[in-house]
């Protein structure tokens, strides 16, 4: 009985051992790097989620904004000087590649 017990123990550890090294692998090599500009951009949008650009929502926009899936701000509820901030902040912010994006006005 006792050695029964002794053997569920170590086989608990060893699967232990063997799972926390398959999620220490994983995040060290399968991390997908998250570009910080989307979330700013989201913020500097209305944030009504009305879908009028095309997308569902403003962090969808962000996203295709900072991707360079689009190449203007295609959002009539945005204001114009939200508009140039947003143009200014991806001028001169570089993503995690390095590249800087140059919206059109
Ligand atoms: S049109 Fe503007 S406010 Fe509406 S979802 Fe798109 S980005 Fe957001």
């Amino acid at each position: 009985m006792l050695n029964t017990i002794l053997i569920a123990v170590v086989m608990m550890l060893i699967l232990g051992g063997i799972l926390g090294l398959g999620l220490g692998f994983a995040d060290r090599f399968l991390k997908v790097e998250a570009d910080e500009r989307v979330e700013k951009v989201t913020e500097l949008l209305p944030g009504y989620n009305c879908g009028g650009c095309g997308y569902p929502g403003c962090s969808g926009m962000a996203e295709a904004l900072v991707s360079g899936e689009m190449d203007s701000i295609l959002c009539k509820p945005c204001k114009q000087d939200k508009k140039q901030e947003i143009i200014d902040y991806l001028k001169n912010t570089p993503g995690p590649d390095g590249n800087t994006i140059n919206l059109k006005g």
